[in-house]
Protein backbone atom coordinates (compact mmCIF):
# COMPACT_ATOMS: atom_id res chain seq x y z
CA UNK A 1 0.00 0.00 0.00
CA UNK A 2 2.99 2.63 0.83
CA UNK A 3 4.38 1.47 -2.02
CA UNK A 4 1.75 2.71 -4.30
CA UNK A 5 0.77 5.70 -2.45
CA UNK A 6 4.60 6.44 -2.81
CA UNK A 7 4.09 5.88 -6.60
CA UNK A 8 0.75 8.13 -6.66
CA UNK A 9 2.66 10.75 -4.83
CA UNK A 10 5.70 10.98 -7.39
CA UNK A 11 2.92 10.76 -10.75
CA UNK A 12 0.59 13.53 -9.18
CA UNK A 13 4.41 15.33 -8.35
CA UNK A 14 5.43 14.68 -12.09
CA UNK A 15 2.06 16.38 -13.37
CA UNK A 16 2.55 19.35 -11.50
CA UNK A 17 5.75 19.51 -12.43
CA UNK A 18 5.37 19.39 -15.77
CA UNK A 19 2.27 21.81 -16.11
CA UNK A 20 4.07 24.55 -13.79
CA UNK A 21 6.78 23.75 -16.65
CA UNK A 22 4.57 24.20 -19.58
CA UNK A 23 2.90 27.12 -17.53
CA UNK A 24 5.95 29.13 -17.47
CA UNK A 25 7.33 27.99 -20.57
CA UNK A 26 3.64 29.58 -22.22
CA UNK A 27 4.26 32.95 -19.88
CA UNK A 28 8.03 33.48 -21.14
CA UNK A 29 6.75 32.61 -24.67
CA UNK A 30 3.82 34.87 -24.68
CA UNK A 31 5.89 37.94 -22.61
CA UNK A 32 7.36 39.43 -25.35
CA UNK A 33 11.03 39.01 -23.92
CA UNK A 34 12.14 36.04 -26.18
CA UNK A 35 9.83 36.83 -29.04
CA UNK A 36 11.76 37.98 -32.31
CA UNK A 37 11.25 41.66 -33.95
CA UNK A 38 9.00 41.64 -36.06
CA UNK A 39 10.11 41.28 -39.65
CA UNK A 40 10.69 44.18 -41.47
CA UNK A 41 7.75 45.44 -43.05
CA UNK A 42 7.93 44.91 -46.89
CA UNK A 43 8.40 47.58 -49.41
CA UNK A 44 5.01 48.66 -50.60
CA UNK A 45 4.95 51.05 -53.48
CA UNK A 46 2.02 52.49 -54.94
CA UNK A 47 2.01 52.27 -58.31
CA UNK A 48 -0.65 55.24 -59.48
CA UNK A 49 -0.48 58.29 -57.15
CA UNK A 50 -3.57 59.82 -56.98
CA UNK A 51 -4.35 62.98 -54.20
CA UNK A 52 -6.83 65.32 -54.31
CA UNK A 53 -4.69 67.52 -52.09
CA UNK A 54 -0.81 67.95 -52.99
CA UNK A 55 -0.33 69.66 -49.56
CA UNK A 56 0.84 73.16 -48.93
CA UNK A 57 3.56 72.68 -51.26
CA UNK A 58 1.44 71.83 -54.79
CA UNK A 59 3.07 73.16 -58.03
CA UNK A 60 7.01 74.35 -57.85
CA UNK A 61 5.60 77.81 -60.24
CA UNK A 62 3.67 81.21 -59.94
CA UNK A 63 4.58 82.69 -56.30
CA UNK A 64 5.58 80.57 -53.92
CA UNK A 65 5.49 81.94 -49.92
CA UNK A 66 8.57 80.43 -47.70
CA UNK A 67 8.12 80.76 -44.28
CA UNK A 68 11.13 80.80 -42.05
CA UNK A 69 10.74 79.66 -38.03
CA UNK A 70 13.44 79.81 -36.01
CA UNK A 71 12.37 77.46 -33.40
CA UNK A 72 14.45 76.29 -30.37
CA UNK A 73 13.31 72.96 -29.65
CA UNK A 74 14.30 70.17 -26.44
CA UNK A 75 17.96 70.33 -27.92
CA UNK A 76 19.05 73.26 -28.93
CA UNK A 77 18.29 77.14 -28.97
CA UNK A 78 19.15 80.06 -30.65
CA UNK A 79 20.48 82.76 -28.33
CA UNK A 80 19.68 86.44 -30.47
CA UNK A 81 21.29 88.51 -27.52
CA UNK A 82 24.79 86.71 -28.91
CA UNK A 83 26.49 88.01 -31.73
CA UNK A 84 27.05 84.51 -33.07
CA UNK A 85 23.63 83.37 -33.46
CA UNK A 86 22.52 86.16 -35.00
CA UNK A 87 25.16 86.06 -37.83
CA UNK A 88 24.06 82.27 -38.12
CA UNK A 89 20.53 83.86 -38.62
CA UNK A 90 21.82 86.03 -41.52
CA UNK A 91 23.58 83.44 -42.51
CA UNK A 92 20.04 81.27 -43.26
CA UNK A 93 17.89 84.14 -44.17
CA UNK A 94 21.12 84.86 -47.04
CA UNK A 95 21.14 81.08 -47.95
CA UNK A 96 17.23 81.46 -48.68
CA UNK A 97 17.72 84.39 -50.95
CA UNK A 98 20.63 82.55 -53.01
CA UNK A 99 17.93 78.72 -52.84
CA UNK A 100 15.29 80.58 -54.14
CA UNK A 101 17.26 83.03 -57.05
CA UNK A 102 18.62 79.86 -58.34
CA UNK A 103 15.10 78.03 -58.21
CA UNK A 104 13.81 80.57 -60.08
CA UNK A 105 16.37 80.67 -63.15
CA UNK A 106 16.09 77.09 -63.44
CA UNK A 107 12.41 77.05 -63.65
CA UNK A 108 13.14 79.45 -66.51
CA UNK A 109 15.21 76.95 -68.40
CA UNK A 110 12.10 74.72 -68.01
CA UNK A 111 9.78 77.32 -69.23
CA UNK A 112 8.10 78.20 -65.92
CA UNK A 113 7.62 81.75 -64.16
CA UNK A 114 8.71 81.17 -60.85
CA UNK A 115 9.06 83.63 -58.15
CA UNK A 116 9.39 83.40 -53.96
CA UNK A 117 8.33 85.82 -51.43
CA UNK A 118 10.41 84.83 -48.47
CA UNK A 119 11.91 86.90 -45.14
CA UNK A 120 14.79 88.50 -45.83
CA UNK A 121 15.19 90.51 -42.36
CA UNK A 122 13.53 89.65 -39.07
CA UNK A 123 11.18 92.20 -39.68
CA UNK A 124 8.98 90.30 -42.40
CA UNK A 125 5.69 89.01 -41.82
CA UNK A 126 7.62 86.00 -42.83
CA UNK A 127 9.73 85.11 -39.82
CA UNK A 128 9.44 83.51 -37.10
CA UNK A 129 10.60 82.88 -33.82
CA UNK A 130 9.06 80.12 -31.33
CA UNK A 131 9.69 77.71 -28.86
CA UNK A 132 8.73 73.78 -29.68
CA UNK A 133 8.85 70.76 -26.85
CA UNK A 134 9.78 68.36 -29.28
CA UNK A 135 12.78 67.25 -30.56
CA UNK A 136 12.86 68.46 -34.27
CA UNK A 137 15.46 66.79 -35.62
CA UNK A 138 14.41 63.39 -35.61
CA UNK A 139 13.81 61.59 -38.96
CA UNK A 140 11.49 59.32 -37.67
CA UNK A 141 9.19 62.24 -38.17
CA UNK A 142 9.75 61.61 -42.31
CA UNK A 143 9.33 58.03 -42.06
CA UNK A 144 5.67 58.37 -40.10
CA UNK A 145 5.15 61.37 -42.19
CA UNK A 146 4.03 62.87 -38.94
CA UNK A 147 5.05 65.93 -36.72
CA UNK A 148 1.96 66.62 -34.34
CA UNK A 149 3.83 69.54 -32.84
CA UNK A 150 5.41 71.31 -35.42
CA UNK A 151 1.86 71.12 -37.45
CA UNK A 152 0.05 72.50 -34.42
CA UNK A 153 2.47 75.34 -33.98
CA UNK A 154 1.57 76.52 -37.85
CA UNK A 155 -2.03 75.80 -37.43
CA UNK A 156 -2.33 78.18 -34.33
CA UNK A 157 -0.04 80.64 -35.12
CA UNK A 158 1.03 81.32 -38.88
CA UNK A 159 -1.77 82.62 -40.90
CA UNK A 160 -1.11 80.83 -44.15
CA UNK A 161 -4.59 81.67 -45.78
CA UNK A 162 -3.50 85.37 -45.25
CA UNK A 163 -0.10 84.67 -46.59
CA UNK A 164 -1.53 83.52 -49.66
CA UNK A 165 -3.94 85.85 -50.19
CA UNK A 166 -1.29 88.62 -49.38
CA UNK A 167 1.11 87.30 -51.56
CA UNK A 168 -0.79 85.65 -54.46
CA UNK A 169 0.59 82.50 -53.89
CA UNK A 170 -0.39 78.81 -54.13
CA UNK A 171 1.53 77.49 -52.29
CA UNK A 172 3.55 77.66 -48.53
CA UNK A 173 6.74 75.97 -47.56
CA UNK A 174 8.09 76.00 -43.89
CA UNK A 175 11.13 76.60 -43.19
CA UNK A 176 12.31 74.98 -39.30
CA UNK A 177 16.06 75.81 -38.71
CA UNK A 178 17.34 74.47 -35.79
CA UNK A 179 20.39 76.12 -33.95
CA UNK A 180 22.02 72.33 -33.96
CA UNK A 181 26.04 72.95 -33.96
CA UNK A 182 27.24 69.30 -33.11
CA UNK A 183 28.61 67.94 -36.01
CA UNK A 184 27.56 64.66 -35.58
CA UNK A 185 23.61 65.85 -35.32
CA UNK A 186 20.77 64.91 -37.53
CA UNK A 187 20.68 65.26 -41.56
CA UNK A 188 18.16 68.60 -42.87
CA UNK A 189 14.99 66.47 -43.55
CA UNK A 190 12.00 67.36 -45.30
CA UNK A 191 8.51 66.28 -44.69
CA UNK A 192 6.18 66.24 -47.83
CA UNK A 193 3.36 65.46 -48.82
CA UNK A 194 3.59 62.86 -51.95
CA UNK A 195 1.63 59.56 -52.47
CA UNK A 196 -0.82 59.95 -49.20
CA UNK A 197 -2.48 62.60 -47.60
CA UNK A 198 -1.41 63.54 -44.01
CA UNK A 199 -3.37 65.06 -40.80
CA UNK A 200 -2.37 68.53 -41.52
CA UNK A 201 -0.95 69.83 -44.98
CA UNK A 202 1.71 71.64 -43.90
CA UNK A 203 4.91 71.05 -45.37
CA UNK A 204 8.24 71.64 -43.65
CA UNK A 205 11.95 71.36 -44.41
CA UNK A 206 13.68 71.20 -41.03
CA UNK A 207 17.23 72.48 -41.06
CA UNK A 208 19.81 72.14 -38.77
CA UNK A 209 22.73 74.94 -38.99
CA UNK A 210 25.18 72.06 -38.56
CA UNK A 211 25.11 68.18 -38.99
CA UNK A 212 27.12 65.39 -39.66
CA UNK A 213 30.55 67.09 -40.99
CA UNK A 214 28.08 69.19 -42.81
CA UNK A 215 25.93 72.46 -42.82
CA UNK A 216 23.36 73.97 -44.39
CA UNK A 217 24.17 75.60 -47.38
CA UNK A 218 22.01 77.27 -49.80
CA UNK A 219 22.22 73.98 -51.90
CA UNK A 220 20.57 72.10 -49.04
CA UNK A 221 17.80 74.66 -48.71
CA UNK A 222 17.20 73.78 -52.17
CA UNK A 223 17.30 70.23 -52.16
CA UNK A 224 14.88 69.96 -49.41
CA UNK A 225 12.66 72.47 -50.93
CA UNK A 226 12.43 70.19 -54.26
CA UNK A 227 11.39 67.14 -51.76
CA UNK A 228 8.35 69.18 -50.87
CA UNK A 229 7.28 69.87 -53.91
CA UNK A 230 7.94 65.95 -54.83
CA UNK A 231 11.51 65.32 -56.00
CA UNK A 232 12.87 62.01 -54.65
CA UNK A 233 16.72 61.52 -54.09
CA UNK A 234 18.72 60.30 -56.59
CA UNK A 235 21.98 59.22 -54.14
CA UNK A 236 19.68 56.47 -52.63
CA UNK A 237 16.81 54.03 -52.79
CA UNK A 238 13.10 53.21 -51.93
CA UNK A 239 15.34 49.66 -50.55
CA UNK A 240 16.28 52.54 -47.65
CA UNK A 241 13.00 53.24 -46.13
CA UNK A 242 9.67 51.86 -46.71
CA UNK A 243 8.12 54.88 -47.04
CA UNK A 244 9.55 56.54 -49.71
CA UNK A 245 7.40 55.01 -52.95
CA UNK A 246 9.23 56.47 -56.24
CA UNK A 247 10.79 52.79 -56.74
CA UNK A 248 14.07 54.00 -57.13
CA UNK A 249 16.32 51.03 -57.07
CA UNK A 250 20.19 50.42 -56.88
CA UNK A 251 19.92 50.04 -60.37
CA UNK A 252 18.28 53.41 -61.45
CA UNK A 253 21.01 54.88 -58.35
CA UNK A 254 23.71 53.89 -60.49
CA UNK A 255 22.80 55.48 -63.73
CA UNK A 256 22.12 58.45 -61.83
CA UNK A 257 25.42 58.28 -60.51
CA UNK A 258 26.68 58.18 -63.51
CA UNK A 259 24.44 60.35 -65.90
CA UNK A 260 23.67 62.96 -63.79
CA UNK A 261 26.30 63.08 -61.09
CA UNK A 262 25.55 67.00 -60.03
CA UNK A 263 21.65 66.94 -60.22
CA UNK A 264 20.64 68.99 -56.95
CA UNK A 265 19.15 65.47 -55.40
CA UNK A 266 22.12 63.87 -56.17
CA UNK A 267 24.30 65.91 -54.43
CA UNK A 268 24.63 69.27 -52.38
CA UNK A 269 28.04 69.79 -53.19
CA UNK A 270 30.35 70.65 -55.85
CA UNK A 271 33.80 69.03 -56.72
CA UNK A 272 36.38 72.39 -56.31
CA UNK A 273 40.17 71.79 -56.87
CA UNK A 274 39.11 68.13 -56.14
CA UNK A 275 37.81 68.79 -53.04
CA UNK A 276 33.96 67.94 -52.18
CA UNK A 277 32.12 71.59 -50.68
CA UNK A 278 29.39 73.07 -50.12
CA UNK A 279 29.17 76.74 -51.56
CA UNK A 280 27.71 79.48 -49.43
CA UNK A 281 27.51 82.01 -51.97
CA UNK A 282 25.81 80.62 -54.99
CA UNK A 283 24.37 76.94 -56.13
CA UNK A 284 26.73 75.15 -58.79
CA UNK A 285 24.43 72.00 -59.27
CA UNK A 286 21.77 71.41 -61.50
CA UNK A 287 17.96 70.14 -62.23
CA UNK A 288 18.58 67.70 -64.93
CA UNK A 289 15.25 66.29 -65.81
CA UNK A 290 14.49 63.47 -64.35
CA UNK A 291 14.18 66.46 -61.11
CA UNK A 292 12.11 68.22 -63.16
CA UNK A 293 9.17 66.21 -64.09
CA UNK A 294 8.91 65.50 -60.57
CA UNK A 295 8.60 68.57 -59.58
CA UNK A 296 6.22 68.92 -62.57
CA UNK A 297 8.51 71.21 -64.80
CA UNK A 298 7.94 68.49 -67.26
CA UNK A 299 4.73 67.03 -68.54
CA UNK A 300 6.09 63.71 -70.13
CA UNK A 301 8.71 61.55 -67.93
CA UNK A 302 12.29 61.08 -69.02
CA UNK A 303 12.64 57.60 -70.31
CA UNK A 304 14.56 56.29 -67.79
CA UNK A 305 11.21 56.46 -65.57
CA UNK A 306 9.73 53.65 -67.71
CA UNK A 307 12.94 52.12 -68.33
CA UNK A 308 13.52 51.90 -64.73
CA UNK A 309 10.35 51.23 -63.60
CA UNK A 310 10.02 54.55 -61.53
CA UNK A 311 6.25 55.30 -59.68
CA UNK A 312 5.08 58.15 -62.40
CA UNK A 313 4.93 61.72 -60.88
CA UNK A 314 2.46 62.85 -58.41
CA UNK A 315 1.10 65.46 -60.85
CA UNK A 316 -0.16 62.87 -63.52
CA UNK A 317 -3.29 61.58 -62.11
CA UNK A 318 -3.87 64.88 -59.70
CA UNK A 319 -7.32 64.95 -58.59
CA UNK A 320 -7.60 68.47 -57.50
ZN1 LIG B 1 17.02 64.46 -49.86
Amino acid sequence: MGFIKNKLIIIIGSIAILLSAAYIIYSLSTSGLFTSPPPDIPLTVTEEIRLDNLGSAGRLEGNVALVSVFANDNKCSWDFDSEKDRQVRENMLSYIDIAAEWLSVQAEGYGKTLNFCYARDVQSDLYFETSLDVNCMDLQKAVDKSAPVEWEYIDKNIDSAGIKEKYGCESIVYFIFINQTDEGGTAAYALNVYNRSLDYPYEICFLPVNFGSSFTAPSVIAHELLHTFGAPDLYSTDDNYNSVNYGTTLEFKSYCEENMPSDIMMTTNVIVDGESIKLTDCIENEITEITAYYIGWLDTPPPEVDEYGLVHNQFENYNG
